[in-house]
């Protein structure tokens, strides 16, 4: 069992832009984390499990619907405790951040924002609790980065939907209770229904074999002609802005959580390079070991006031879909270039588990295509800017 000797870096005193409240809810993610997840998390890793055995921990720091009122169960946090949250959670692991990030941004708050009142209080409730895990199946086979192609359909027959099609690579699936699953009807318009575990002819085989996100449960949704009852479709929203509404608040989570594992990298390498010697002395006193610890803890510091500015606009609800995707990009390649730099600074000792590096560099490896690719997250702020779609 490894010792978790973290700890986090603020060159910038950022802290100081924070409320009692963020800190109090930070530090106890923080501890929460040191607690219940460094202690097992490369042994979940390492046999490809997700721990379940934390959900009822996450549930209690927060993390399923930190924004989501407290009448539904929610935590009725503001966004930059959401952030810091989910930066704590993925300093841990970015499997976990993602089970917590799919709960949050892609389950409850498509219930909450787009449901009815009676869908609310059926779902809100115990997703908060985690007596209820969910996923959200938007990608197919044939539609990631495109999804309004997707062809997964239902048709009205009355007193019930019938749903046909595929999606994969969804997050939870394996063991999800409920699914919000974006799908086409008749017309082609998109529309979000719950489907629930149980329901005759939908399945969710696991995808196996995985180098990423190993401690995360990803699979497949099948739906064989499946009866969904019409209470089950979410009526407040429809069109590919419904989901894409959903990645936006996932994405906002995203900036703040790859950070942490960027936080993670840094410290284990900064430890490491201190107490290392090589040639009679400390490698953190060569110049070489310097330039890259010294580039990291600038990156970190740009990237942890990027993503506290955006949790101002998000708050005051002024930030846009092109601000949130411009964080998510710079903050996981940020990351993913400090996860690649750290494990060269511990040697070989980088590839082991003794130590987290390479399982955050292989995770950030999911964390930097989905939720909208790198290269996507560029098309956006190209678009943005100029006015001109490049998608095509
Ligand atoms: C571990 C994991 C968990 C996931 N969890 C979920 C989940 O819970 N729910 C869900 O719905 N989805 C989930 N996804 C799916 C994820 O969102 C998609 O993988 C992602 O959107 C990319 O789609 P794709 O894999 O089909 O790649 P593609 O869209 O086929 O892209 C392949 C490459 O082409 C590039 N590309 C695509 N279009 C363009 C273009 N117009 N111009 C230039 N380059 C382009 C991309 O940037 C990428 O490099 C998950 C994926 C992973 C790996």
């Amino acid at each position: 069992m490894r010792t978790d000797n973290f700890q986090a870096p603020d060159y910038y005193n950022i802290d100081e832009l924070l409320t009692d409240e963020h800190k109090i809810v930070r530090d106890a993610a923080r501890e929460w984390v040191k607690r219940e997840v460094s202690p097992i998390i490369e042994d979940a890793a390492q046999k490809a499990e997700f721990p379940k055995s934390i959900i009822s921990g996450l549930a209690e720091i927060g993390a399923f619907g930190p924004y989501i009122p407290e009448e539904y169960g929610g935590a009725g946090l503001d966004q930059i405790s959401y952030g810091l949250i989910m930066q704590e959670i993925e300093r841990g692991d970015s499997g976990v951040r993602s089970t917590a990030s799919v709960q949050s941004s892609l389950v409850m708050f498509p219930i909450y924002k787009y449901g009815t009142e009676e869908q609310r209080k059926k779902y809100l409730p115990k997703l908060a609790s985690g007596e209820f895990m969910g996923c959200f199946g938007l990608t197919e086979p044939d539609h990631g980065s495109n999804p309004g192609g997707m062809t997964t359909n239902f048709k009205d027959k009355g007193d019930h939907y019938l749903l046909n099609g595929a999606k994969m690579w969804i997050s939870n699936a394996p063991f999800a209770d409920i699914a919000v699953v974006w799908a086409k009807d008749e017309n082609g318009r998109i529309h979000g229904l719950i489907v629930e575990r149980g329901m005759e002819g939908f399945s969710t085989p696991e995808t196996h074999n995985k180098w990423s996100l190993r401690a995360s449960a990803t699979g497949e949704l099948i739906f064989d002609n499946v009866k969904v009852p019409k209470e089950n479709l979410m009526p407040n929203k429809s069109g590919l802005g419904a989901p894409l509404g959903c990645l936006d608040s996932a994405r906002y989570g995203i900036a703040w959580g790859a950070i942490g594992a960027a936080m993670d990298c840094y410290d284990t390498a900064l430890r490491y390079a201190k107490e290392r010697v090589q040639f009679d002395k400390p490698i953190a006193g060569t110049q070489l070991q310097q330039k890259k610890l010294a580039e990291m803890i600038t990156e970190i510091t740009k990237a942890q006031l990027m993503a506290w500015r955006l949790g101002v606009l998000k708050n005051e609800r002024k930030a846009t879909s092109a601000q949130i995707s411009m964080a998510k990009r710079n903050n996981v390649e940020m990351a993913i270039k400090i996860a690649r730099e750290a494990r060269q600074i511990l040697g070989g000792m980088g590839i082991t588990g003794e130590y987290s590096i390479m399982r955050h560099m292989m995770n950030l490896e999911s964390v930097i295509t989905y939720e909208g690719t790198h290269d996507i997250h560029l098309l956006i702020t190209g678009m943005d800017i100029t006015g001109i779609p490049a998608f095509q």
